[in-house]
């Protein structure tokens, strides 16, 4: 091996080495009497990311909100499975639409949250990136419910249209009445388009909202197969996701009771652990990973970023 090659393996190894060493700083909670707000895309995104962080939080006299952007109504595999059809109708959509609602209030509950601090706001799973321009103004038809504006009746929006500005509106309109100390968010990078469209419109209207709330980010869908090991290992630790380069990671360790309640609540989420139990029991770790640095690097993205991520397999 010439000297150059050498010294680059050297550095490698050192990258390396730093990335699997480098402990990163614990997560604080917030204090007695504060509010925490969780912005998930989907039913079951809230227990994976935080699970043990709200419940941790619950137990420290946070109060302690979620609020699903979609209903998750627009995942194929589980409505086959659920319904046993190659190809589900509207109805069946919309009827899973309600399933995971009463799933994501179970889960909730074991986290230990109250049903009245649990905030559905309905808008269309698959659909949340193309709010962004395209259907900022114009409202979006799901292709799946069949729907252009909230159908359930459980969304304090119900019949809004399924537009960006609406949504944006919603969001902040929460901000405003919650006053959360914190926003627990995903990340930009996170590759689902639901996911990275909530960051988008999460951020906006949190500035919107002008409360100065701290934001926090995290990874559901972190690429390759991320979190590693695939599958159940409660004794791990959360390694940092792979498209999440750019962040400084703070830990947040679970008490045993945290790790369980998460567990448990994953476990109501009967319709999502039928179809990807690997996936999802992957985030029963001992640890749960947020970046809470400078949101400078939630830059705009162009809208020719935005077509070509909307065009990702999710
Ligand atoms: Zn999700």
């Amino acid at each position: 091996m010439g000297l150059l090659r050498r010294l680059a393996f050297a550095g490698y190894l050192l990258l390396l080495g730093s990335l699997v060493l480098a402990e990163p700083p614990a997560m604080p909670l917030l204090s007695s009497g504060d509010s925490l707000l969780v912005v998930s895309p989907h039913p079951d995104d809230e227990t994976l990311c935080c699970g043990g962080y709200i419940h941790a939080s619950v137990k420290a006299g946070v109060r302690a909100y979620v609020v699903w952007i979609t209903s998750g109504d627009g995942y194929w595999r589980a409505a086959a499975t659920r319904f046993k059809k190659l190809s589900p109708t509207a109805a069946d959509y919309r009827r899973l639409g309600r399933l995971r609602m009463r799933e994501a209030r179970a889960a909730g509950n074991r986290l230990g949250l109250a049903d009245g601090d649990l905030i559905f706001l309905g808008f269309p799973d698959g659909g949340i990136a193309h709010l962004f321009d395209l259907n900022y103004l114009r409202p979006y038809t799901s292709p799946y419910t069949g729907w252009s504006s909230v159908g359930y009746r459980a969304s304090p929006v119900l019949g809004s249209p399924y537009t960006g500005m609406k949504l944006e509106a919603a969001l902040a309109s929460i901000i405003r009445r919650i006053k959360p100390a914190l926003i627990l968010i995903p990340a930009m990078e996170d590759e689902h388009p639901d996911h990275w469209g909530t960051a988008k419109f999460a951020m906006s209207a949190a500035l919107e909202a002008g409360l100065g709330a701290a934001v926090c980010r995290w990874v559901v869908h972190g690429r390759y197969g991320w979190p590693f090991p695939m599958g159940y290992s409660p004794e791990s630790s959360m390694g940092f996701p792979p498209v999440g380069g750019a962040h400084e990671w703070s830990r947040f360790v679970l008490a045993a009771d945290d790790e369980e309640a998460k567990m448990e609540a994953l476990l109501e989420y009967g319709s999502q652990v039928t179809v990807m139990r690997a996936f999802l029991t992957s985030f029963i770790r001992r640890d749960e990973l947020f970046s809470c640095g400078s949101p400078d690097y939630l830059r705009s993205i162009s809208r020719s970023e935005v077509s070509e991520r909307r065009g990702s397999s999710w």
